[in-house]
């Protein structure tokens, strides 16, 4: 009886553990993020605050080539620190995008 209850007991510390193990690699892939981070927008005035809002600007850009470092209105900060824009206002992620992206000449 008590072995049966101790494979019982395995088996579900061992799901727990499976389940602990997927949580936490979730986590270290958040932690992992690309660039710095650039959304502090906490000394930006109303009107900034909302350029960037309606411009939606987001901190990694969901489309290949439309990064911030690959815009002519992006101005880079020290190297692996946000840039600043042209355009928005406050820090910006050279990962990031905007609805006003646009792409450097060559
Ligand atoms: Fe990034 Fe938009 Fe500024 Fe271009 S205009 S650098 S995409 S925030």
């Amino acid at each position: 009886m008590n072995e049966k209850l101790s494979r019982r007991d395995l088996f579900q510390q061992s799901a727990a553990l499976g389940v602990l193990a997927v949580v936490g690699a979730s986590g270290c892939s958040k932690a992992q993020s690309p660039g710095p981070a650039c959304s502090d927008t906490s000394g930006l005035a109303a009107p900034d605050l909302g350029v960037r809002t309606a411009l939606a600007y987001a901190e990694v850009s969901t489309e290949p080539g439309k990064s911030c470092s690959l815009c002519q209105q992006f101005l880079p900060g020290e190297p692996n620190a946000c840039g600043t824009c042209k355009v928005v206002r406050g820090p910006i992620n050279p990962a990031g995008s905007c609805k006003a992206f646009a792409a450097k000449s060559t």
